[in-house]
């Protein structure tokens, strides 16, 4: 299926001289995901994050001490270590018509120097010249090479982000090979604006970043560089929109209700519906009247009320007489949800189920008929819902809450399950507007901006552990004062076991001074006793909850105002705006104490500073971007966002856009992919492992 022409990018790194199978597992480290096999293409997509300039080439009598030089000296003769003193250093004597200059190396083989440097030959060396005795010395040079050497020597010379167990010169002859094996490729961007941009070719602009002629070839602003983020940016809304384009192929069905029991759900409800949730609902209402699939993302901070909403979108599809279904990515949440919903279904005269992995027996066959024969109306759930033998008498709208844990395979397994389902995702990951477009660069999206009226903001602030003594004071004073205290304890995979423990004992010391109104949940207990630890909290007969982040999604207590943070410092920006979001509903004044490990590094102080400052989940997710990208030019890797190789969205952001419109075109004209430019595009899918998108274009 892959274009042949794109084959030697393809090629694990083992086809280049000098890679054997050691050193290819070490570039499974640098370069891609565990468990993914390195190719060339992954190699010339690593680009240099800063450069050494070796443009200054001084006469040796001019040369600056401490400075990265360029110099062209003859070599003069070799003075290997005294045999009596095999550790000495070996040094070789330099010159030019100017000066002389003592060339040192510790531990280097002979045999290995006599050849790189012969007696009587001319040598460049690019390196830092010191100052030894008051005689120019330059210690182990970075570049040694012959004339010939210096014609392909980069003075402005990149340099990579590494990783243990590879040396920098290595993973250059590595980038370099491969990049002499980057074929010429038919242009697949629009040509003016290519032009536009002043973009070289996709093979040139690699050679250019990473053979720069100038410093400014490095930024990520050059043209070069750009154009290859757009090229990532351009893969990524195509393959999007062939998936958006896949999914609508089926036309929908419009369902259309007058708002009978969206009004009954409205007077039940103990509140006024927000602007947001209006115009949220009303946008929702015309997609489903709509003959057009809806694919419909409602974005909205923590606690802006996005699950009342879609309660209103489910009850519009039943009034037309269909069905609805309701997944949550977690078992508290589907309880909570359920909860939540049944008394409001009530009042409406909706017929209302639940089915988790925890319904089974008979009752499972017994909601399974139910629902094939149409006499549920709405089913709330967890991913239990879209197995084999679940169906649907006539499911109309699919609401996902929380759409990260679930991928594009699972989208397709949901539109499986009726005909041409509308689909309505609930997510409130703050995702900065630079990112919605890539999150979510196939769907309409509806924003929930406000939050219900009379919430408070919630004092947050941060203490190291040794004043843990003065938090469970504070907690005592609350529960004192009838409050409900959430108390969160970090766990994370690669810990798993010591932080369980953690959690267990912290819980046993909290129920030590407090009693039975401590309660504990993780993820390792069994799902009732998750729910009962969780129902004794919302009811508050327990007033403490010890969790780990089981919670940061979606549960709602109101009744809830204090909470605890663990190892504050373990946690990521957007995962503290999630868990303290789980306050701050009710009528009390809300209180959040970050408990972190000092002494803290300068991210974790600047994310623990944010935190303090605000509670806008638009304005912390920018700062985690922010945050990020500066980890990201130190070359460390972030997980948990979406993973750009080449595009950095605090630069390339404004490409976005563009890079939509350029896909939404292109399909428009040319929707199989068939033209030229069309057959161009498929290459650029594979070059950036879109190519799922290609079997999307095959598939009738
Ligand atoms: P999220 O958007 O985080 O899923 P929820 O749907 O769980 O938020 O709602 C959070 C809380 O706000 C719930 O207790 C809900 O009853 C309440 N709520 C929702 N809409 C309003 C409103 N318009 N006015 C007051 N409270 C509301
Ligand atoms: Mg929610």
């Amino acid at each position: 299926m892959r274009p042949p022409v794109l084959n030697p990018l393809f090629a694990s790194l083992t086809a280049l001289p000098g890679i054997g199978p050691k050193l290819e597992k070490v570039f499974v480290r640098l370069l891609v995901r565990e468990g993914e096999k390195p190719r060339l293409v992954d190699l010339v997509f690593h680009l240099p994050t800063g450069y050494v300039d070796r443009r200054n080439q001084p006469k040796l009598s001019a040369v600056v001490p401490d400075t990265v030089v360029t110099v062209a000296v003859t070599i003069d003769r070799h003075r290997p270590p005294p045999p009596n003193r095999p550790r000495a250093p070996y040094n070789i004597e330099a010159s030019d018509d100017t000066n002389t200059l003592t060339i040192t190396y510790f531990n280097a083989r002979k045999d290995y120097l006599e050849k790189l440097y012969p007696e009587g030959a001319l040598r460049y060396l690019s390196g830092i010249a010191t100052l030894y005795d008051g005689h120019l010395q330059m210690v182990h040079p970075d570049r040694v090479v012959d004339a010939a050497g210096f014609a392909r020597l980069p003075l402005i010379d990149p340099v990579y982000p590494l990783t243990e167990g590879i040396y920098p010169n290595q993973l250059q002859r590595a980038i370099e090979l491969a990049l002499d094996r980057v074929p010429e490729l038919p242009e697949w961007q629009d040509p003016a604006w290519v032009k536009r941009n002043h973009f070289p070719g996709f093979a040139e602009a690699l050679r250019k970043v990473h053979r720069p002629a100038s410093p400014d070839d490095l930024k990520p602003e050059s043209a070069a560089w750009s154009r290859l983020a757009y090229d990532e940016l351009l893969a990524g809304q195509l393959a999007l929109a062939l998936l958006r384009g896949h999914m609508r192929k089926r036309a929908g069905r419009g369902s259309a209700a007058e708002g009978r029991l969206r009004a009954r759900i409205v007077a039940a409800l103990p509140y006024a519906l927000t602007q947001s949730q209006q115009r949220a609902t009303a946008d929702i209402i015309a997609d489903l009247a709509q003959p057009n699939r809806m694919l419909r993302l409602l974005h909205g901070d923590v606690g802006s009320g996005k699950t009342v909403v879609a309660l209103l979108a489910a009850a519009t599809v039943i009034e037309a007489g269909r069905q609805a279904a309701f997944m949550a990515p977690t078992e508290i949440l589907a309880r909570q949800h359920f909860a939540t919903i049944a008394p409001l279904a009530a009042a409406a005269g909706i017929r209302l189920a639940i089915l988790t992995g925890r319904e089974r027996g008979r009752e499972r066959p017994e909601i399974l008929s139910a629902l094939a024969a149409g006499d549920i109306d709405l089913i709330v759930g967890t991913h239990a819902l879209f197995q084999e033998d679940v169906a649907f008498h006539d499911l109309a709208l699919a609401i996902v809450d929380e759409q990260q844990r679930f991928g594009v395979h699972q989208r397709l397994a949901l539109s499986r399950k009726g005909e041409a389902v509308d689909l309505l995702v609930l997510t409130a990951t703050p995702i900065p507007r630079t990112l919605v477009l890539t999150y979510f660069g196939d769907m309409d999206v509806s924003e929930l901006r406000e939050k219900p009226a009379g919430r408070q903001k919630i004092d947050t602030r941060a203490l190291p552990l040794e004043r843990l003594a003065e938090v469970i004071e504070a907690v005592s004073r609350a529960l004192d004062d009838g409050r409900r205290v959430y108390w969160v304890c970090p766990l994370v995979e690669e810990s798993e076991t010591i932080d369980l423990a953690a959690a267990e004992d912290r819980y046993r010391s909290l129920k030590k001074r407090f009693g039975d109104t401590a309660e504990l949940v993780h993820g390792r207990m069994r799902g009732t006793e998750k729910d009962a630890a969780m129902a004794r909290f919302a009811e508050g007969s327990a007033r403490i909850l010890v969790a780990t982040t089981v919670i940061e999604v979606g549960v709602d207590v109101p009744a809830a105002s204090v909470m605890v943070i663990e190892h504050a410092e373990r946690f990521g920006l957007a995962q503290l705006h999630q868990l303290r979001g789980r306050i701050g509903r009710g009528a009390d004044r809300s209180i959040c104490l970050l408990l972190y490990r000092a002494p803290l590094g300068e991210t974790a102080k600047a994310r623990l500073a944010i935190l303090r400052e605000t509670d806008d989940g638009f304005r912390i997710a920018e700062e985690d971007l922010r945050l990020r990208g500066e980890g990201d030019v130190l070359g460390t890797r972030q997980s948990g966002m979406p993973g750009f190789r080449l595009a950095r969205l605090e630069v390339h952001g404004k490409l976005l856009s563009a890079a939509r419109e350029d896909a939404a075109l292109v399909l428009n004209r040319d929707p199989k992919l068939k033209s030229a430019r069309g057959a161009a595009l498929r290459q650029l899918l594979y070059l950036f492992a879109r190519d799922e998108a290609i079997r999307l274009l095959g598939a009738g």
